[in-house]
Formats: structure tokens, sequence, C-alpha cells
């Protein structure tokens, strides 16, 4: 995709270079920019004909040359006396060749020596040509894609794996397709010792790492085992090139390597006047690509805009008592205002960053659902949260003896599963972002139109969802988008369940030129510090985004702009995929571009 954006002018004051603050303002719409404008344009016909018959010319004065060549050689006569004929034939061909030679030669010299430009863009790119995914994997053409090669498919960059250690030669050279058996090899003596011990089940493998001290070897150790338990080989799972400490304890058990995932970028993401490029990690062809066409329409119509409406993660717990009349007490105590102060001071002390906001109660007959709110500074903050609670349920039981505490989460509040509560109450983040996309972009960048959009999205994104029955699913596909950031910055990839509960927005603005569209997402789970944050990988994508770790001078503000970002991305890949599907190249396009160029059947299960 050749895309292409004008630099944009320095702020006036000084710019914060890591931030790249830029001006919404600033943007420059190219619109009528000499350098977009085409050789091709010039031509009187369309350039397929112009090559046809250019093709066409080309071989037949060739042939017509070689013939009158072969009879002037049979009849002897020289080669310089040439007829009117002849002479039109050399012409046409020095017309031809010189066409051809300009066309293809140039083009094909120019791909040898010249690489992509980037993410830069200009307003017109009519001869853009995106693929674009959506929910359902469905993957759109908006135009006949002429590159070679795939969406998604790697040019030269491709990542410089280590060998694994542990794995017999023989096996890394077997064919893909087979099921590799794992040959076992020599280790040092020590460590077949180790080995054995696991494989006798005198040494649990989950004891590795406390009993060597050495995480990597551990790692090493385990993998051995397992390979040789099981009889099947690892070989494509890297060992070498991570940090086995930075885990231990904390992000995952008994590792025996790490699964590879590429990060593509989205962007620049041109949001409340800065701009971002948006990491997303999937293997979802062309994904990227969609959520990049949304923040050039985006990016080209002026920027979006975000509000955070609010910011609290939620624990509610279950208890029971031996009548309803008594959960009713605890929940008039609860939610009694008078009381709320020290609850506060009891709740707050699991945490400098914990502090509680509300508690609301639901009743099932005898048993009290407690759900308690609360900011969590940076912290994505489940364990603060979780903490506070038993810090209050510890205080009850001095007034409720009688409570029966049956889980420090009883659903209500509610992790990683879709719920109404998260939807009409919000989890997290609450978060909205809008903008307004001009009609000339809709056109150019989107390639539909401002009325088609606004009809498809109330007759799929809210009536088709009403009508199937959808819990926060008014959208086309913002767990796609939730889903790539999420493992990309290293959040807690199960939240996407209910951080994808959005619903898109679409209506025609100024006299019906310009499209209003907006997502609203009551429930995005972030945090930029804890959990897989601090890995290296996720913490040099939240650098990226300028949300590394605790913000210093506002406890939560790189949290709660990590959650602005990931709306704004989800505004993006919603105004690609619904432009993609208003364009109606659905099903060609997943017909075409929905499937592998490799024979499935050939790659054995
Ligand atoms: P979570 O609650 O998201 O599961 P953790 O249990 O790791 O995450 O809690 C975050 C930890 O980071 C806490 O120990 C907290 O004291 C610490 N911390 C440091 N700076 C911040 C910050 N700005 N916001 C939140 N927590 C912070």
């Amino acid at each position: 995709m050749d895309v292409r954006r004008r630099p944009v002018k320095p702020l006036d004051g000084p710019v914060d270079p890591r931030s790249k603050q830029r001006r919404a303002d600033d943007v420059v719409v190219a619109g009528g920019d000499a350098s977009s404008i085409k050789a091709s344009d010039a031509l009187p016909l369309p350039l397929y004909l112009t090559n046809a018959v250019f093709f066409t010319l080309f071989f037949s004065v060739v042939y017509y040359l070689l013939s009158r060549w072969r009879e002037k050689i049979r009849t002897s006569t020289p080669l310089h006396l040439v007829t009117p004929a002849e002479m039109a034939a050399i012409v046409a061909f020095v017309a031809s060749f010189i066409y051809l030679v300009g066309f293809f030669g140039v083009d094909f010299v120019q791909s040898l020596i010249l690489r992509p430009a980037g993410d830069v863009w200009t307003a017109d790119d009519e001869e853009d040509e995106v693929v674009v995914v959506g929910a359902d994997h469905e993957k759109i053409l908006l135009k006949e894609d002429s590159r070679s090669s795939p969406c998604g498919q790697a040019l030269d960059c491709a990542p410089i794996v280590q060998k694994p250690k542990l794995v017999d030669p023989v096996v890394q050279d077997a064919p893909k397709e087979k099921v590799i058996e794992a040959v076992p090899i020599a280790l040092p003596e020590e460590d077949e010792e180790i080995i054995k011990s696991v494989l006798e089940g005198k040494t649990p493998s989950y004891s590795l790492e406390s009993k060597l001290g050495d995480c990597k070897r551990a790692a090493a150790i385990r993998r051995e085992a397992l390979q040789r338990i099981t009889g099947k080989s690892l070989s494509g799972l890297p060992l070498e090139g991570f940090d086995y400490e930075s885990i231990l304890g904390q992000c995952c058990e008994m590792p025996v390597g790490y699964v590879q995932i590429p990060v593509g970028i989205a962007g620049p993401l041109l949001l409340d006047g800065r701009e971002y490029s948006v990491p997303m990690a999937t293997t979802e062809g062309c994904l990227v690509a969609s959520t990049n066409r949304g923040c050039k329409a985006i990016f080209m119509s002026g920027g979006a805009t975000s509000v955070l409406l609010r910011d609290g993660m939620t624990r509610a717990p279950i208890v029971r008592f031996a009548s309803a009349k008594r959960a009713a007490d605890l929940k008039f105590f609860l939610e009694n205002p008078a009381n709320f102060e020290t609850l506060a001071v009891v709740f707050n002390r699991s945490s400098r960053f914990a502090r509680l906001q509300n508690i609301k109660c639901a009743i099932a007959g005898k048993n009290l659902y407690m759900r308690f709110s609360c900011s969590t500074g940076d912290a994505m903050g489940m364990n603060m949260v979780s903490k506070g609670v038993q810090n209050v349920l510890d205080f009850l039981q001095n007034d409720f003896s009688d409570m029966d505490v049956l889980g420090i989460s009883g659903n209500f509040c509610a992790d990683k599963k879709p719920a109404a509560v998260n939807w009409i109450e919000g989890r997290g983040k609450s978060v909205v972002c809008e903008a307004t996309i001009k009609g000339d972009m809709v056109r150019k960048v989107l390639k539909t139109s401002v009325e088609s959009l606004v009809e498809l999205n109330m007759l799929k994104n809210l009536t088709g969802s009403a009508m199937a029955g959808a819990l926060g699913g008014f959208n086309a596909h913002a767990s796609n988008i939730v889903a790539a950031i999420f493992i990309a910055t290293g959040q807690d990839p199960a939240q996407n369940v209910e951080s994808s509960h959005c619903i898109t927005m679409m209506e025609a603005i100024n006299d019906g030129k310009d499209l209003h569209v907006s997502v609203t997402m009551p429930s995005v789970e972030v945090g930029t510090v804890g959990g897989g944050t601090q890995l290296a990988s996720q913490s040099a994508c939240l650098n990226l985004l300028g949300v590394k770790g605790a913000n210093k001078e506002l406890a939560g503000a790189n949290s709660r702009l990590l959650a602005t970002v990931v709306a704004g991305a989800v505004l993006a890949g919603e105004l690609s995929l619904m432009s993609a599907i208003s364009a109606g190249q659905l099903v060609n396009s997943h017909m075409k571009y929905n499937r592998s160029g490799k024979d499935l059947a050939k790659v054995s299960s």
C-alpha cells in the first residue's frame, strides 16, 4: 500500500520529543497535491487497454520484421532498402519497446532498489489497496491488489531465531508437515542426572527453578524431560533468547520455551492532538493493515478525541447468612453513606494506590454479593482490589460474625466473563472516543459513502446485534483490536472478554456530508505496571506508546492513557471494517483472501 503523509508542521512552542505531540489542526490535507498525480492519469485509455495495445503492437511488428528479414535474405535484397511499411514497423517497434521498458522495466528496477516509504500518507490515494479483516475472520478486499506479497507477509525482516540447544539436528531437518518425534540427546552428566530424577518422579518438575537456582537451566531440563516423556519434539518452540528469571513467580510457571507472535504497527493514530504508533501482536493477517487504514481516515480528518468516563476495578465476594433478612442487614450497612469512610480506610490499607469508590450489593435469597470498586493507579488492579476486599471482609466479621464467606469472587465482579454488570456499571476504564470523518476521506480512504456507513451501522451493529441478543457486542470487531494490543502490551488477554464491550455509533452530520463516529467502551481493563507489563517485549511496546510503567506525576495517568489509545485504535478498526462491508466486497474477497496458499490437507494433524 503506497500511503503517504505529508509532514506536519511543528508546534509553535517547544515539542516534547517523546510524545511527538502535534496539533490536530496542523494536519495538512494534501488534496490536490501534485505529488499524488500519476503519469497514468494522463492516458486517454485505461491502463490495461494501453498495455494490451502496446503488447500486441510489439509482438506483431517483431513478427513482421523477422519475416521481412528472412524474405530479404532469401531474395538477396540489401537490408538497408526499406519500404514505407517496413519503416512504419520499425517506428512502431521502437515506440512499443520504449513503452514496455518504461512501464515494466522501471517498475521492476524500482522494486529491486527502493523500499516502501513507510507509513507516510497523502489524502488522494485513489489507488490505495487495502484488505481488511473483521470478525469471524472476514477478510475484505477493497480494490484489486497488485502486490505480489500477501498482506502481513514478511519482507526482509525475518527474526533471527536461535536454534534450540537441546534439539537434535535430525529433528530440526525433518519435513515440517510431519509430526516430529523427539530424539533424546545427551546433556552434561549433571543435567542428565536431574532429567532422570524428573522422569522417575523423584524431582517434581515445578521445583526445578528453586532447586537449581537457574531459571534458564531449569526450563531447558524441563523441556528435555518433557520431550522424552511425550516422545514429541519441541523444536519449533524457542528456548533461547528469553529471560526466564523475569517470569519467575509472576507470569508463568514451569516454562519450556516461549511462543513468538509478530507485532505490527498501526498508525499514526492521531488522538487528542497526539500521534501514537499502536503495537498490535497478532497472527491474523491484514488486521494491522485494516486498523492502519482506519487510522489514516482519522488522521486525514483531523484526529479523534477521547474522554475517560470512569476508572475503577471491581471485585465482588459472595457471603452467605442464615436468612435473607441478615443478608439485607449487611447490604444496608455497606450502602449507608455514613459507613463509607470507615470502610474506605480499612479497604485502602491494601495499597497506597487503592482508593475505594463505592460498594454495590445484590441479593439472591440469603446470599449477598458485594461489588467493591476502587481506583488502582497504573495497575490493572485485580490483586490490589482483592487485597482491599479481604481487609473489609475481615473487618466485617466483627459485627457480622454469622457471615459465611464463600469466596472472594462471586462472579458479580465480573472478571473474564461476559456480564451485563460490566456493560452497565463499567469495570476498569470506561472510555468514549469520537471522530468526525470528512466525506472526502470516507470516499477516498474508506472507499464508501457516509450514507451507506450510517445505514450499515444501524442494521448491523445496532439492530443485528440486538437480534442476536448481544451483550456489549454492538460493534463490528472491537475484540480484534483489543486482543492484539493487549498481547503486545502485556495485558491479561482473558480480560479481552469484557474489555471488548463496545457500542459503535455512526451519524451523518453537516447536512449529510461528513460522518460522526464513536465507540463507547465501558470496561477496558488495562494497566502499565504489574503482570506481564514489565516483561522486556511488552514493556518496549508500552514505551512506544509513551506509557511504560508508573506515571511519576499522576498515579494512573499512564494506564488511563493506554485505555484511550485502545479505544482510539478500536475506532479506527471499526471504521475500516464497516467501510469494507458497506463497499460490498465481503464474499469475493473472503474467498480470495481468507484462503491459505498452503495445501492444508498435506499438513498432518
Ligand atoms: P494488579 O493489581 O494489576 O494485579 P499488582 O498486584 O502487580 O497488579 O500491583 C501493582 C504493584 O505495583 C503494587 O505493588 C503497587 O504498589 C505497585 N505500583 C507502583 N507504582 C504504581 C502505580 N503508579 N500504580 C499502581 N501500582 C503501582
